[in-house]
């Protein structure tokens, strides 16, 4: 049973509202009779409402960088899912490694994003992955499986139906350094198996794993050739429709 391959660019705070509609236009030429890979886009929600409107009759999906688990109320600065769905979300990022860094995102907010979330039938890319410190000191594993464990928590096979993984190495994003397609794929493996034993093997096949960490138009092929790798979550290189359209055109590189 095969798993539609998905990309999905994460703009994070680049682009303003002119710049953000330039590139989606640029990007959809680019990739226009592109099939079976699902691709989407994640603008700051300055320019979700504009690059929505530019995104309708296209298959391409709309994605959110973030959301606040209330649904009103006196939250200042914060989104929720409500608002995110009626302006047109397909998808949310939940627990970016930047959030969890710079933010104080902790595996419990995560858990209580990605429900609020599925709540209002969003669906969830949900990110893991260890830092440089983890990897060197052997704890890769134990990291993911606490985070897996800590932001599903209370999930059941129904909601997981509507997740994304996207495994990001903290030390491989925006660094230039990307995980061997060797080492990736060891980790989404056990991502697979982890998510096996806590729910079902039905589930685990079905999961789409993405990966992420300075993914380019040189390394997606060898990434994508690993059994468990279904797709990428691309920061800088999803800047430019160039480069992006090649990463969603990896079949042909
Ligand atoms: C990301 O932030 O999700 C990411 C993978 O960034 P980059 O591709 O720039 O490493």
């Amino acid at each position: 049973m095969g798993r539609l391959p998905f990309i999905a660019g994460n703009w994070k705070m680049n682009k303003t509202v002119g710049e953000a509609v330039d590139l989606v236009r640029e990007l959809k030429k680019a990739i226009s009779g592109v099939k079976e890979v699902e691709v989407a886009v994640a603008p700051p929600f300055t320019a979700i409402y504009a690059v929505r409107r530019e995104l309708e009759g296209t298959p391409i999906g709309l994605v959110a960088q973030n959301l606040y688990w209330e649904e009103k109320g006196a939250f200042t600065g914060e989104v929720s899912a409500l608002m995110l769905k009626e302006a047109g979300c397909h998808y949310v990022i939940i627990g970016h490694s930047e959030r969890r860094q710079y933010f104080g995102e902790t595996d419990e907010t995560v858990n209580r994003k990605v429900k609020a979330a599925l709540a209002q039938s969003l669906k969830v890319i949900f990110c893991i992955g260890e830092t440089l410190k983890e990897r060197e000191d052997g704890k890769t594993f134990s990291v993911i499986e606490r985070q897996i464990e800590g932001g599903s928590r209370g999930l059941g096979d129904k909601e997981w139906r509507d997740i994304v993984i996207a495994y990001e190495p903290v030390w491989a994003i925006g660094t230039g350094k990307t995980a061997t397609p060797e080492q990736a794929e060891e980790t989404h493996r056990f991502i697979r198996e982890k998510v096996e034993k806590l729910y079902s093997r039905k589930v685990s096949e079905k999961i789409l794993i993405q990966y992420g960490g300075s993914v380019t138009a040189e390394n997606i092929r060898g990434l994508m050739s690993q059994p468990d790798i279904d797709g990428a979550l691309v920061g800088g290189a999803s800047l430019k429709a160039e480069s992006f359209s090649k990463i969603v055109r990896f079949r042909e590189l």
